[in-house]
C-alpha cells in the first residue's frame, strides 16, 4: 500500500471458470501495490442461488455506484435464457445476462486489445490491434419486420452522435496510449448513407487530432489487410455488426481466447471482462488460462489512472509468457492457474522487470 486512499471497484467472479480466473486476476492487482476496496457482487448463477434472480438490483447499483467493475463471464443465453430487469417502473427483457448488463449500464463501446506474444505460437506475430466497437446502434438494434410470410428486413442505424463519440474515444485512447493510427471499418460504398456517415463522422473527429493518422477500409478488405499486414492496423473502428465480426477474427488469429481481455466503457460505468466465455468444461480443475482476465486488470488500473502500473502487469505477462515455462493447456503447456498467477505475481516484484514501455497489449 502506498497510503493513497483505495480505488472502489467491484469484482464479479462469474460463472464457470470465473472465480478461478478472479482470484488470479486479483492477486495480480495486488501485487502491484494500487491500493484498491473491493466490493464482490453477485451475477450468473451464484447470484440466482442467492437472490433468485441472475442479475439482482443489489449488483447494477454496485456497479453503477463505483462505476468501475471487474467482471467475470457469465454463462451464454442457452444455459441462463432471457433475463427481465424492473427499473422505476420499467420492464425490459434481455436475451442473455451479459447483454443485459452491457444496456443497463448505458455501454457505448467495447475495448478489444488482441496481440500475439513472443513464446505463444501465432501464424501473426506482427498482430497488435486495438478493436473499438460501437455497440449501442447499427443492425443490432434488433428492428426487424416480417413484411409478408416471404420477406424480412431489418432497420441499421447509424447516428452522428453514438458514431463521433465511438470516434473521439478511440482517438482520445490512440493519444493517451502513444497509438500512431486509427482505421475506420465501413461498406460506405454500398451502404452510402449509413456507413457513409460513419466514415463521415470519422473524417471529421480525426481532422481534431492531427498528430495521429487516420485511415480507412472497406471491411472486405480490412479482413484481407488484417491477415496478410497485421502489422498496418492499429487502432481499428467499427459499427457494432462488423466489429462483433472482426473481434472474434483477430481473437482467433492471436492464438488462443484465453489471452483477449476487454473493456465495456459507457459514460458513467465501465467493466472489464475477458473475451472469452466461462467455459464450464474446464471449470474448477485449475486450468484456465488466466491471463486475458490478468490483463483486464492491467485495462482496469489504465482506466483508474494508474498507468504506470498497468505497464508493469503488461510486462510481466509478456516476459511470462516468452519464457514458455508457464503455459496453461490452451497454449500447448502444463501449467496451472495458479502457477501462471505465480510467476506473473513474482515477475512483477521490484527488481525483476526492465519495464521496456510496451506498446499496448492490455
Ligand atoms: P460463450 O458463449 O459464453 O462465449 P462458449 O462455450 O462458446 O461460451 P468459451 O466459454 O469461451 O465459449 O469456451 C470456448 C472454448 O475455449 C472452451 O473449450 C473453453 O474451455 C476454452 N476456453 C475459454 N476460455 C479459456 C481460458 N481462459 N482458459 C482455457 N481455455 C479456455
Amino acid at each position: 500500500m502506498n497510503g493513497k486512499r483505495p480505488h472502489e471497484v467491484v469484482v464479479v467472479p462469474g460463472d464457470g471458470i470465473g472465480p478461478e480466473i478472479t482470484e488470479a486476476a486479483v492477486r495480480v492487482i495486488e501485487a502491484t501495490g494500487v491500493p484498491i476496496a473491493w466490493h464482490e457482487a453477485l451475477a450468473g448463477e451464484a447470484a440466482r442461488q442467492r437472490y433468485g434472480h441472475p442479475l439482482p438490483d443489489v449488483t447494477l447499483d454496485a456497479m453503477r455506484t463505483a462505476r468501475v467493475a471487474l467482471k467475470g463471464p457469465l454463462l451464454a443465453p442457452k444455459q441462463t435464457g432471457r433475463v427481465t430487469i424492473r427499473r422505476e417502473g420499467v420492464e425490459n427483457t434481455y436475451p442473455s445476462v451479459n447483454n443485459a448488463l452491457r444496456r443497463e449500464l448505458a455501454v457505448f463501446a467495447n475495448v478489444r486489445p488482441i496481440k500475439s506474444y513472443a513464446g505463444v505460437p501465432s501464424p501473426f506475430p506482427a498482430l497488435d490491434v486495438v478493436i473499438m466497437r460501437e455497440v449501442t446502434e447499427d443492425t443490432y438494434i434488433g428492428w426487424e419486420e416480417m413484411k409478408g410470410p416471404d420477406e424480412a428486413w431489418a432497420i441499421k442505424r447509424i447516428t452522428r452522435q453514438a458514431s463521433e463519440r465511438i470516434f473521439r474515444f478511440a482517438f482520445q485512447y490512440a493519444r493517451r496510449e502513444s497509438r500512431r493510427r486509427v482505421t475506420a471499418g465501413h461498406k460506405a460504398n454500398v451502404l452510402n448513407l449509413t456507413d457513409g456517415l460513419f466514415l463521415q463522422c470519422g473524417r471529421d473527429v480525426a481532422a481534431g487530432f492531427p498528430e495521429i493518422a487516420f485511415d480507412d477500409y472497406m471491411v472486405d478488405a480490412l479482413c484481407v489487410r488484417l491477415v496478410k499486414q497485421p502489422e498496418t492496423i492499429d487502432v481499428l473502428v467499427l459499427p457494432n455488426q462488423y466489429g462483433d465480426i472482426l473481434s472474434d477474427l483477430c481473437g482467433g488469429i492471436a492464438g488462443s481466447l484465453g489471452l483477449a481481455p476487454g473493456a465495456n466503457v459507457g459514460e458513467q460505468v465501465s467493466f472489464f471482462e475477458a473475451s472469452h466465455g466461462a467455459a464450464p468444461d474446464i471449470a474448477g480443475q485449475g486450468i484456465a488460462n488466466p491471463i486475458a482476465f490478468i490483463l483486464c486488470g492491467a485495462m482496469l488500473l489504465g482506466h483508474l489512472g494508474e498507468g504506470e502500473a498497468a505497464k508493469r502487469v503488461q510486462a510481466a505477462v509478456a516476459t511470462v509468457l516468452k519464457q514458455g515455462r508457464w503455459l496453461t493447456p490452451d497454449l500447448g503447456g502444463r501449467a496451472r492457474t495458479a502457477e501462471v498467477t505465480s510467476a506473473i505475481v513474482d515477475t512483477l516484484q521490484p527488481g525483476r522487470l526492465g519495464v521496456e514501455g510496451e506498446k499496448g497489449g492490455g
